[in-house]
Parts: C-alpha cells; structure tokens; sequence
C-alpha cells in the first residue's frame, strides 16, 4: 500500500504533479488548499474561515486544517492509498497526521519534497495569478509572506520526515515530465 506526501514551498509545483502521480499510482488525491478554495467558493463556515488567513498568507489554524483532513480521508473510507499535496504543513500536523492514519492501519511510504529557489518560486507564482486569477497568487506581498510562512513552519518538516527515513528531496526544476519521471523513480524503488 502506497501513502505519499507531496511536500514543497508554495509554487513548488505540488498540485501539478500529485494530479499525474494519482492517476497512475491509483491514490486519492487530498490538496487542502483545493479543499479551502472549494470551501470558500461554496460559501461554508469553514471557507469564510480559512478565507481570512488565506487572503494574508498566512498557514489556516492547525486544528480548523487537521479536523477537516480527517474529515475527507473519513469520507474516502474505501481508499487505503492516498497522495497528500500540501499537508502537513507544520510539526503538529505531521505528528497528527501519523497517529490518524496509524488508527487505519496505513502509514506514510515517502515524502517526496520538490526544492525550488526562492525567485524562480515567485516568478511562478506571479504567473500563475495571473492565468488563474487566484488572489493569493497575485500580490507580491501576500506571495512573499506565504513563502515566510513555509520556511519558518513548513521547511522543518523535513526534519521530522528525515529521521523517519521517508525524506526525499527532488530537484523541481526542469519540465513537467521529466520532475515526474524523477519522481516515480523514487515511488518504484521504494515499492519494490
Ligand atoms: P501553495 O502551495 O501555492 O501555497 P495551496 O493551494 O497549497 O497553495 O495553499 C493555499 C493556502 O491555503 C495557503 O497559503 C494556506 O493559507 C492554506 N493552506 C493550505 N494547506 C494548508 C495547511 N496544511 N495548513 C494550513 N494552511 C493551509
């Protein structure tokens, strides 16, 4: 059985990727930033929430984010293999994380982190703002606190996956399919 968490600084290119590897590894696919921006499109509590910590770029309480992951990976009972884009995001998240799904008898097989420098991950975010229109991705100063946000509660992740032995960095620079080639290279030496 096959858990991946799909791990990176905003822009990394996490969505991207975790959409193709769902498909050919058969996962459930889990972004909760699609979740929120579902939420807040459907105009939920919980969308009006995570929507004033999104508009700032800052990370949406941990308690409000794992309660609702629960929620979807309880409402996926039949998936056992999951990919999860975008969470964990700090140390509590991760350390809940592990216990939930322990409970269900499935544990994480690899974190796989895509690394991309700080200019090319603005440059591509800006970008993004403007094909998508998505207003968190258009303001260099939101843009630059988000990335705030990932190194000082995000990037220590790495850490914690490091020593469980699950961490593996992958360059995310390049094209979409060859980063993808790299990653499944990862996935199937771990599976085998
Ligand atoms: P990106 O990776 O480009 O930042 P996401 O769609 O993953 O885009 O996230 C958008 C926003 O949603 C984040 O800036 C944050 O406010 C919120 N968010 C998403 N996932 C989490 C999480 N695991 N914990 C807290 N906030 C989150």
């Amino acid at each position: 059985m096959l858990t991946i968490v799909l791990f990176g600084p905003p822009g990394a290119g996490k969505g991207t990727q975790a959409v193709r590897l769902a498909e050919k590894y058969k996962l459930m696919h889990l972004s909760t930033g699609d979740i929120f921006r579902a939420n807040i499109k459907g105009g939920t509590e919980l969308g009006k929430l995570a929507k004033s910590y999104m508009d700032k770029g800052d990370l949406v309480p941990d308690e409000v984010t794992i309660k609702m992951l629960e929620s979807e990976v309880n409402r996926s009972s039949n998936a056992q293999c999951f990919i999860f884009d975008g969470f964990p995001r700090t140390t509590a998240q991760a350390q809940t994380l592990d216990t939930f799904l322990a409970g269900k008898n499935i544990s994480i097989t690899l974190t796989l982190a895509l690394e991309v420098d700080e200019e090319e991950l603005t440059r591509r975010i800006i970008l993004r703002g403007k094909e998508s229109g998505r207003a968190d991705d258009q303001d260099e100063n939101i843009v630059r606190n988000r990335v705030k946000e990932y190194n000082n509660k995000t990037a220590p992740l790495k850490d914690f996956y490091s020593k469980q032995g699950k961490l593996k960095n992958i360059p995310g620079v390049g094209s979409i399919d060859d980063i993808f080639e790299k990653l499944c290279f990862e996935i199937d030496k771990m599976k085998e």
